[in-house]
């Protein structure tokens, strides 16, 4: 279960109205009951219900069962696109290890407005099925310009490029930190392909010779980054 509270040794842990239904609703838990618990910084640890209730509870924590384990340091990159597969792309980097998650406004982006707390909310959901001790950050929204402006170039970027479809192309082999970057799903425009192009710390990849969906493309890309530099 995530929570947003410090753990550590008889630490004491209250649980909102959602996780009370959630463990004692759903779940069936009762006072005694044990816990796994993770915040994202202090590991993973068992605790027992001290309180259980419909509006709330209060947990103790007992003991550490897992060290925090960092992801390997890999962002995702992605321009938003319909709802639920931008829920998608969200959960499905959360799972594979992204490192934080960045939707970025290019050009030929066509999503609504984009809601942080939801996708972190999923981003949440996706640590805690997928048993990480850790929960990558959704940042707000950026435009493509202002993030390639902005850009600490210590930190490669790994462009998934569809132009590229069919020809071929290295992988990437530094060992970081890196970032994904996945475009809409009208593609890339010509402007900010070759903005991507001339800039020296983004290498162009392609994915295979198909044009994968944006939100298949992610996950793609995820994979093969994880099995090339992940640990
Ligand atoms: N129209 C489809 C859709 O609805 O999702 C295709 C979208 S594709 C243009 C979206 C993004 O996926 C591209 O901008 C690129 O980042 C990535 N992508 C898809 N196929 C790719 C490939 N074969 N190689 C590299 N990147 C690819």
């Amino acid at each position: 279960l995530y929570v947003e509270h410090p753990l550590g040794v008889g630490q004491s842990v209250p649980l909102d109205k959602g996780q009370a239904h959630y463990l004692f609703g759903v779940m069936r838990q009762a006072v005694g009951g044990q816990v796994l618990l993770f915040n994202g910084s202090d590991g993973e640890w068992r605790a027992e219900i001290v309180q259980a209730g419909k509006r709330g509870g209060e947990l103790c924590c007992v003991q550490q069962t897992r060290p925090l384990r960092m992801p390997p340091d890999v962002w995702l990159l992605f321009a938003p696109i319909k709802k639920a597969r931008t829920d998608f792309i969200v959960e499905k980097a959360a799972e594979m290890g992204a490192a934080r998650i960045v939707p970025v406004m290019t050009e030929f982006t066509n999503a609504g407005r984009i809601q942080r707390d939801r996708l972190q909310a999923h981003a949440v959901e996706a640590a805690e099925q997928c048993g990480g001790t850790y929960v990558p950050e959704v940042v707000e929204a950026v435009k493509f310009g202002r993030l390639l402006e902005q850009w600490d170039t210590s930190r490669r970027i790994m462009f998934c490029d569809e132009a590229l479809a069919g020809a071929t192309s290295e992988l990437p082999s530094q060992p970081g930190p890196w970032a994904i970057l996945i475009g809409p799903e009208g593609g890339f425009s010509d402007r900010e392909r070759s903005k991507l192009h001339k800039a020296e710390f983004a290498d162009a990849v392609t994915l295979g010779p198909r044009i994968l969906r944006a939100d298949t493309a992610a996950v793609a890309a995820m994979t093969i980054w994880q099995q090339k530099l992940g640990d």
